[in-house]
């Protein structure tokens, strides 16, 4: 027999939710998206699947990550479609609340790290893992989960709420997933369904500056400015790109590093046209 999917807008009928799952000893698994769901987010909810016995979906556009010059009104929705989407994998909870609900007019609190907003995505986004914290915290104190899914492919976002739930000890385990790829490459978003044909197209150079990287490193370059510029120069081939950052790091405290001697973190992002990329893989040497 085919469970049916609680839709829930209201933030206080997910609060009893929790609380009656709670009491009846159940464990609540939680993955936090945007919505226009693609595999990406349905590989999260497959893996949330696996460590409890509620899985909670919430589908939230939150306008506190978004700066001003940023497509918070034009980021794409479909409810519906988003639904069944969820119903497929076998979701409980699609938890959808209303940003007028969520942030009330006297809002006034948030959440921020200090140090790992301010490398890669940080100085282009001002402001956005201050939002992106927040609205964790809020998920998570709205939601109760013991677990909580998040995308390698946001790598730095994954890395600033690992710190937020050790550094605030919320007691929750929070997985990681590694990013899902359209069959040639491409990282799964939301925001691929801006790009053109042609832009489609260009956007593969951030996957192939990632691969080429590694490859450079299995053949034993070490040295982090050459494979930035190597990166940097692939990507520039293609009309229609401009880098925001190529970056070689540590994959933890996400510091510049000079060398890849271990596992190491390269993360890149890109406009093409109009639409803001990101990508990122660990380097082995
Ligand atoms: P978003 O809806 O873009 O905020 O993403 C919600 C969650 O899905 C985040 O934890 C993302 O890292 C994750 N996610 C988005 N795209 C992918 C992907 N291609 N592979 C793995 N996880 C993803």
């Amino acid at each position: 027999m085919e469970a049916y999917i609680l839709s829930i807008t209201s933030i206080d009928q997910m609060q009893e939710e929790s609380m009656r799952l709670l009491q009846t000893g159940k464990t609540i698994v939680f993955v936090p998206t945007m919505g226009y769901l693609h595999e990406g987010h349905l590989a999260l909810m497959r893996e949330g699947r696996k460590h409890g016995d509620s899985l909670v979906v919430s589908i939230f556009v939150n306008p506190t990550q978004f700066g001003p010059a940023e497509d918070f009104q034009t980021y794409h929705r479909d409810m519906d479609r988003d639904i069944s989407l969820a119903e497929s994998v076998g979701v409980d909870v699609i938890f959808a609340p209303e940003a007028e609900a969520v942030y009330d007019k006297a809002y006034q609190t948030y959440v921020d790290l200090d140090m790992l907003p301010q490398h890669l995505c940080g100085p282009s986004r001002p402001g956005h893992f201050r939002g992106v914290a927040t609205i964790v915290t809020k998920l998570f104190n709205i939601v109760r989960p013991q677990v909580a899914i998040f995308g390698e492919k946001d790598y730095q976002q994954l890395v600033i709420i690992r710190r937020m739930v050790c550094d605030l000890n919320f007691n929750i385990r929070v997985i990681g997933v590694p990013i899902v790829r359209e069959s040639d490459g491409l990282a799964m978003s939301s925001r691929n369904s801006y790009l053109s044909e042609d832009e489609r197209h260009f956007s593969l150079s951030l996957f192939q500056s990632l691969q080429q990287a590694q490859e450079s490193v299995a053949q034993g370059i070490s040295d982090a400015r050459e494979l930035i510029n190597g990166a940097a120069e692939l990507i520039s081939s293609h009309p229609n790109t401009k880098i925001d950052y190529v970056a070689i790091c540590d994959p933890e405290s996400l510091e510049d590093v000079d060398r890849v001697e271990g596992p190491t973190l390269m993360a890149l992002a890109v406009r093409v046209g109009k639409t803001r990329l990101i990508d990122n893989a660990i380097l082995k040497p």
